[in-house]
Formats: C-alpha cells, structure tokens, sequence
C-alpha cells in the first residue's frame, strides 16, 4: 500500500513547486482572500502554505488525505463540470506520502482548531488546538522516504525559483486573491489582491512591458476573453511570456498557443513570440481537464470555434478595432 501511494504520488508530486500548486489550488478553492506561502532551502525542507479560507471540519480530516478523496465533485457526471481547481482528490494523500505534513485548520463556525500530523502516509496524530479562521500546511522534507527520487531534485535555488515563477502564474490567475510569497525569510512576492491584472503585471513584469499592452475584451457565444497582450514591439524569443488562464487554471495548450501566434503572424517577425496575459472563461462541457493528474493540459470540445473566436478577438485587438458590446 505504501508503494502504491507512493507510485501514484510521483504523478502528482515532481518537486516542490508541485507541493505547492497543490496547496495553493486548496486554499483558493477554499474561497481563500489571503495565501501566505513561506519556503526554506526551495521548498526542500519546508513548504508552508497558511491561508483563511473555509478550514476543514476535524472529523473530515483524515478522510481528507485518503486516496481519491475529495469534497468537491460528488459523481462522475461531475467530473464534466468542474469549477474547482482539484477534484481529483490525489494532491493530499500524494504530499503525505512523501513528505512529513502538519495540518493546523478551523472552519469559522468551529469553536476550536485541529491539528493533524502525517508522515509517509501513517497518522501521527489528531488533537485539538487553538487556531485562526483558515488552514494552515506544514510540508517537510519532500522524498524523505524515497531517496532515489530526491536524487532528481535540483539545488535548492532552481527549486526555489520554480516556486516563484509558479507563485507569479497562480497570482496572475487569481487577482482577487492576495499572495505573499516568503523564501528564506525574504519577501519575494507580494499582491494586494486588488483584482487589478493590469496592477500585477505592472508589478511582475516592470513598467516596460506593461505600458506596451493592449486590453482584450470579448464576448462570444462559447467564450468570454479578456486581459491583456503585448504590442509587437515587446515580442519575446520565446514562449516564457505567452500566459493564458482557462476558468482560473493556468494551463499549456497546442490550440490556444496556435491561435494566439496565427493571429500575431501579421504583425511579427519570424520565430518571436507576443507577451499575453489572457483570461478565458468556457463552459466547464466544453472542457475535459481530466486529462492529466496535474491538470496542465486539457481537451477541448468545439475546438474550432474556440479557436476562431480567440483569434478573432486578438487580431481585432492587434488591428485596433474597439471592441463594442453586442446590444442583445
Ligand atoms: P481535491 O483538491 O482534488 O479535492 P486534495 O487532495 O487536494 O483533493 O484535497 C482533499 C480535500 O481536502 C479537498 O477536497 C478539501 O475538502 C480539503 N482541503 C484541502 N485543502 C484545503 C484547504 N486549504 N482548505 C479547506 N479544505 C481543504
Ligand atoms: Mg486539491
């Protein structure tokens, strides 16, 4: 049973920044307004995660860390739907696995918190404590219990900046929410949450780069887009810059790169790529995110409306063209 919870944590958990895109997806998905994660050594020796989102009731905690559990979808046919960021119910019982994990929660309405602790998969304990509204994770020693797999970890400072870089992406997909970055003991990120994405790329990107944007505002039957491009000008030579978001979820995507670059070919150079920063809101049945256990990819439904429709609203953009709101 171990090695099995071990196996299928490989899928989930790479490194730390996966650790922490889990954790981070948790307390947005918990409604959370404020996300603190703090790191030491790039998240090799701790990753801790504290937001003040819904808590979890003591008595759901350990079923919380069982292998495919999750409160978020409740049967198949949910799966087509999700909003949620998870729903696969893997992310806690693979960081268990692996790593030594406290769990310190309370919902508002409880009169007292929990703490849990959980290392390689066995309980240590479950006792009550005193605590703030919220949750907060304690990872320690990722692969502790599987050497072999800690060997495929880069120096602390290159995971360290997976982490920041993830940090800057689950920032520019949530701008409603606040995320504060710390890596040992120094701020590396900090966003108001003020629900400006223009704000944080402002802040990410530097002046240079956001004072050359276009905003993109569209509306189409399939597909709502907004956020903001690159003029041609701040063209990159390669794909760092192309961030696109769908419904929240920082995602890689041949279809939506594709259309992205097909609608910039007028107006750049060969091999440059556009700095974007685009919001795209589908209907959940449109999508399968169930691709791939960490959810970067995903497949589409109707694929060549959503193709047109972002080219559209991107080359209308590029060729200034403002956008007007259909009166219906
Ligand atoms: P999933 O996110 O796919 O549901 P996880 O293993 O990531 O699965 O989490 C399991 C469950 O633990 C979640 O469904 C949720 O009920 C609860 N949970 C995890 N993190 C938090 C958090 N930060 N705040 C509140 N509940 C949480
Ligand atoms: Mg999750």
């Amino acid at each position: 049973q171990d090695t099995i919870n071990q196996i299928a944590a490989g899928e989930v958990i790479e490194r730390p920044a996966s650790v922490v895109k889990e954790l981070l997806e948790n307390a947005i998905d918990a409604g959370s307004t404020a996300v603190t994660i703090e790191t030491k050594e790039g998240g090799l020796s701790l990753v801790r995660v504290t937001d003040n989102g819904c808590g979890i009731p003591a008595g759901e905690i350990p079923l919380a860390f069982l292998r495919h559990s999750t409160s978020k979808i409740r049967s198949a046919a949910d799966l087509m739907t999700v909003s949620s960021l998870g729903f696969r119910g893997e992310a806690l019982s693979s960081i268990a696995a692996v790593c030594q994990v406290e769990l310190i929660t309370k919902p508002q309405e409880a009169l007292t918190g929990a703490c849990y602790s959980i290392e390689g998969g066995q309980e240590k304990s479950l006792k009550e404590v005193g605590a703030p509204d919220g949750t907060t994770f304690l990872v320690r020693n990722l692969f502790y219990n599987t050497p072999a797999r800690r060997k495929f970890l880069k120096a602390p400072a290159t995971e360290g900046g997976y982490i920041a870089d993830l940090a800057e992406k689950m920032a520019l997909s949530h701008p409603e929410v606040s995320i504060r970055l710390i890596q040992n003991g120094s701020n590396k990120l900090f966003t108001t949450g003020n629900g400006s994405l223009k704000d944080l790329i402002y802040m990410i990107y530097g002046r240079d780069i956001s004072a050359n944007t276009l905003e993109v505002q569209a509306d189409s039957p399939l597909m709502q887009v907004s956020g903001y491009i690159g003029k041609p000008v701040i063209a990159r030579g390669n794909r760092a810059y192309e961030n696109y978001f769908i419904n929240g979820r920082y995602i890689r995507s041949r279809l939506i790169s594709k259309a992205i670059e097909d609608a910039y070919k007028p107006f750049m150079m060969l091999h440059k790529y556009p700095f974007t920063v685009l919001h795209l809101t589908i209907e959940p049945e449109l999508l399968d995110v169930n691709v791939h256990p960490t959810k970067m990819e995903l497949r589409f439904k109707q694929e060549d409306q959503i193709y047109k429709a972002l080219y559209q609203a991107l080359s209308d953009a590029l060729s200034g063209k403002e956008f007007i709101p259909e009166v219906s």
